[in-house]
């Protein structure tokens, strides 16, 4: 079928559209209705039906593909492999819930998963999937401090840790950040689960607290444990937005609708067919990892590949050697991902036998051109730029070339995916803008299945962050966006990322991609800092290729250069600042908002989801030093 057919007939007649992707996905009960909407912008798809995801990712696939594999998770931190079928996946889950279950968790109950990206991630996920609990899995890098601010957020009535994670060699204990995160909470779980991986083995034990996995597992080896069935609309698991923009939001997901757009996504957006295999290389701690590490690759009868390490260590091939390996069909990671290895030699892309390889999927960031560029050239594949939000919990911006490939655009994610009615309008008038004209991006409601029901413990939240900025009930995380005249959306960043230069608006992504087309320049981000004269002016903050042969002045030069000859003058950059290192969240964003501040002399507001604070010192001291 014709992408445009399909997504016309999504948007046209909705429920019969998703009646039928509903049946992709195994009901215990099917559905009384497939949309009930009666209380806007709240819905319910799929009302009165009854299913479970667990379910659906392991127990329905045992008798045709049992011992195809499901799961991988290999770690070049720990230098260990785990590869699992689905059986041995669902038995694993099967003790995993077990051990739940002994210890009073069940249907409803919150437990926050505080992990690194290992297979015990995806056992304890998905058992509680199947006992109908309700998880919430904090990001294994986030600070005591983030970890309680969740803890309470959510009320958990169980922990699950490992003992330690590794990044780039060294072990991170995670248990003393539990302890005291569990000090710090107000509402500590009344237990922690700990999955030793023998690189702790001394940790603090709190006596009738703390459990060891382990022990408990080998209690309910061979165990086998009823699936909880859930009314479609329950919530399935909690996840927090990356906080880019400020405090992270609870997203809730529910169930039915989850697994359904899901089951769509895998086939028509990812091209992804049972038998086939999926590496993402996201952590489990984000939504790329919830949907496509885990619950989608197994919903569809796939395998897929987890990864926990550096795109760089042992060396920078170790991506394309776990593609070649496992004869990866479809990989999906992000812009900042693919940066890094940018900073490397690009022979690094051609070592490994890429013959299964079809599609890059990048998505979390703007993807620059020059970055597109560089790696569509340098694998020789397909690069799929796609967007969309941990709300979202799929894409709303693709190409599909699961139902036929419409061709990339270089600097665009593309095309609405199904169910997703979009609008670019004017932020004062609301009205809808023209081809190539500015304006927010909104999703008309309501909104497709797989979408945040709302926002956990905050109805009030929900409404007022994400459909309270027009007069009209849409939906929208503001972003900036313009629309060509084929109806590709091209994204330029946040509506408060916009920079406003003596009336001129411009998108700080526009700027950024410009600048990033100099060939010296390995990433940038451009913020707005106020100007007398002009209102604001754009600055620079880049880190250069290594071995570029630049110096900092030649680059800054150049940089300005692209940006005059490709947006004007009025762009031009008042100062460019060439920099180690950015500040970014965990998941990898730019944190543009503290750079401004700092360039404004503000504080530079919440940090609790900064990845590397030598970056923001970085920045400091470059502001300091002068450009
Ligand atoms: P917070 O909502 O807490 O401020 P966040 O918006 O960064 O943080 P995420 O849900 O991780 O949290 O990210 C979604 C946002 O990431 C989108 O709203 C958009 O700004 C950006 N984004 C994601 N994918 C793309 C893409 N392909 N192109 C451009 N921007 C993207
Ligand atoms: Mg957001």
């Amino acid at each position: 079928m014709r992408y445009q057919d399909f997504h016309r007939r999504s948007i046209e007649q909705p429920e019969a559209f998703w009646a039928e992707q509903a049946q992709a996905i195994h009901w215990h009960k099917p559905p009384q209705a497939i949309l009930e909407y009666d209380r806007p912008p709240f819905r319910r798809w799929f009302a009165g039906g009854e299913t479970n995801l667990c379910y659906n990712a392991l127990d329905r696939h045992l008798d045709e593909r049992g011992d195809q594999l499901a799961l991988v998770a290999i770690s070049s931190e720990t230098g260990q492999t785990r590869e699992l079928s689905y059986r041995e996946l669902h038995a694993e889950v099967n003790a995993f819930a077990a051990v739940l279950k002994s210890l009073g968790v069940g249907r409803g109950d919150r437990v926050v998963i505080y992990m690194p990206n290992m297979a015990e991630a995806v056992f304890a996920m998905l058992a509680c999937a199947r006992i109908g609990a309700v998880h919430s899995v904090v990001f294994g890098g986030f600070a005591a401090h983030n970890l309680a601010l969740r803890i309470d957020d959510t009320a958990p009535k169980l922990l699950i840790c490992a003992d330690a994670g590794m990044r780039g060699g060294k072990v991170i204990p995670y248990k003393p950040l539990v302890d005291a995160a569990c000090e710090q909470a107000r509402q500590p779980p009344p237990h922690v689960l700990v999955v030793g991986r023998g690189l702790d083995p001394e940790h603090r034990v709190v006596a009738g607290r703390d459990l060891d996995y382990a022990t408990l597992r080998a209690r309910h080896e061979g165990a086998q444990v009823e699936v909880q069935w859930l009314e479609s609309n329950e919530p399935s698991y909690l996840l927090y937005t990356s906080g880019t923009t400020g405090k992270p939001k609870g997203v809730q997901r529910d169930v039915g609708g989850y697994a359904v757009a899901l089951a769509l996504s895998m086939w028509s957006i990812y091209d992804i067919r049972a038998g086939q295999t999926m590496f993402s290389t996201s952590d489990v701690g984000w939504a790329v990892g919830h949907s496509y590490n885990v619950y989608g690759p197994l919903i569809a009868g796939a395998t897929s590949v987890l990864y926990e390490g550096l795109p760089t260590n042992p060396d920078p091939g170790i991506w394309w050697r776990i593609c070649e390996r496992y004869r990866v069909r479809t990989m999906f990671s992000s812009p900042t991902g693919i940066r890094v290895l940018k900073k490397q030699d690009p022979a690094w892309l051609k070592r490994h036998d890429l013959s299964a390889l079809q599609w890059l999927f990048l998505a979390g960031e703007p993807l620059d051109e020059p970055t597109a560029h560089w790696i569509t050239d340098g694998i020789g594949k397909t690069v799929v730029d796609n967007y969309w939000q941990t709300e979202t919990g799929w894409p709303v911006l693709a190409l599909m070339p699961g139902l036929d490939l419409q061709p990339v655009k270089f600097g665009s994610p593309g095309l609405p995916t199904p169910g997703y009615r979009l609008r670019v309008i004017d932020e004062a008038t609301g009205r809808d803008v023209g081809p190539h004209e500015k304006g927010v991006l909104v999703i008309v409601p309501p909104l497709p299945p797989g979408c945040m029901t709302t926002v956990w413990n905050d109805d009030a939240r929900f409404l007022s962050s994400y459909f309270g900025h027009f007069k009209e009930l849409l939906y929208s995380s503001l972003d900036w966006a313009v629309r060509d005249e084929d109806g590709y959306t091209f994204i330029l960043g946040r509506t408060d990322d916009v920079i406003n230069v003596a009336g001129h608006r411009l998108g700080t992504r526009e700027i950024e991609e410009s600048v990033a087309s100099h060939g010296s320049v390995a990433e940038a981000a451009v913020i707005g800092v106020h100007d007398e004269l002009k209102g604001q002016m754009p600055v620079v903050f880049a880190t250069l290729k290594s071995g570029s042969g630049e110096d900092a002045g030649e680059a800054a030069a150049g940089m300005q250069r692209c940006v005059v000859e490709q947006l004007g003058a009025v762009a031009r950059p008042a100062r460019v600042y060439v920099v180690a290192a950015l500040p970014k969240t965990r998941s990898g964003k730019l944190l543009r908002r503290s750079i401004q501040a700092l360039a404004e002399q503000r504080d530079p507001g919440d940090l609790s989801t900064l990845d590397d604070p030598g970056a923001l010192e970085e920045v400091r001291r470059a502001l300091e030093r002068g450009a």
